[in-house]
């Protein structure tokens, strides 16, 4: 597919420079086959993370959308500062096709092809915050399982120092990139594989994140976790639903949180 993401609805473009061209040259992602094993212990001191430039061609005009975005949130109850400037930055209308870009900023989730969708944002806003609240601080290396279009691992990438991010469905991964490219995010490295193994060579994470839904949590995510990093995912409950699951792992041994149900795409095993 195009690298081309489409750009805001058109009325307001008029107003923007014109986009520049997408730099050749180096790639914002990397494959699982050049991302280097992680180095640095997870609670170091984290380096910026990540700046995005703001992407000219867009104007002001879906910045004052977000920005409605995020005062939505803020009134909905998400009070971290870090995440919904993170949301504030991440054009997420980029990671959706030209024909729902209009709805891009509306709560709500969007089919993003192969079945999947993004998911919508307040429930980003609400993980990620909950991310934020576990003992390490500020994020290291975090992991998510499910890149999707990508979206979610773009406003990562503003919060943490390095993202890992595992998606099993081979096109989705290749959408992600092409959405990602010309963000050029050296922070977030995607990888195509069964996230139910999680990503041993970035380990440990302080945070991981899940964008599926799994039966049981997958112990490779617990193995892979730092001790003091937190979890939060999707859990199907024994009545069938699905429920938002914090684990965070203390030197004594995990403490299980089971807040709000959620919905989200089931945990699938395998490439696809
Ligand atoms: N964070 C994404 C949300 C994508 S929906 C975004 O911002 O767009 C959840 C994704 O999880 C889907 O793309 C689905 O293919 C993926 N998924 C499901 N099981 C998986 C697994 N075992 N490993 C990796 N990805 C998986």
């Amino acid at each position: 597919m195009s690298a081309r993401r489409p750009g805001f609805p058109a009325r307001l473009d008029s107003a923007a420079p014109a986009a520049p061209p997408a730099r050749a040259g180096k790639a914002a992602t990397a494959a699982s086959a050049s991302v280097p094993p992680a180095r640095s212990p997870v609670a170091q001191p984290a380096r910026t993370p990540a700046t995005l430039e703001p992407v000219r061609g867009l104007g002001l005009d879906s910045a004052a959308v977000r920005a409605r975005m995020v005062q939505r949130l803020a009134a909905q109850g998400i009070r971290d500062e870090a995440v919904l400037a993170a949301m504030a930055q991440v054009e997420r209308h980029r990671f959706v096709d030209t024909g729902l870009a209009a709805q891009a900023y509306e709560d709500t989730s969007l089919p993003i092809g192969f079945a999947q969708t993004i998911s919508k944002p307040s429930v980003v806003a609400r993980m990620l915050a909950l991310l934020r609240e576990g003992e390490i601080r500020p994020l290291g290396r975090v992991l998510e399982i499910g890149t999707g279009c990508g979206y979610q691992a773009a406003v990562l990438s503003q919060i943490a120092r390095e993202v890992y991010s595992v998606e099993r469905i081979r096109g989705l991964y290749e959408r992600a990139q092409a959405n990602l490219r010309p963000l050029r995010l050296a922070n977030v490295h995607l990888i195509l594989g069964d996230g139910m193994l999680g990503f041993a060579q970035g380990a440990p994470y302080s945070a991981i994140i899940s964008a599926a839904g799994a039966g049981a949590l997958p112990q490779a995510w617990i193995e892979q976790l730092a001790v003091g990093g937190r979890l939060v995912a999707p859990e199907v409950t024994a009545q069938g639903t699905q429920a938002l699951v914090v684990i965070d792992k203390r030197p004594q041994g995990l403490v299980r949180t089971v807040l709000e149900a959620v919905h989200f795409v089931p945990l699938k095993s395998g490439l696809a």
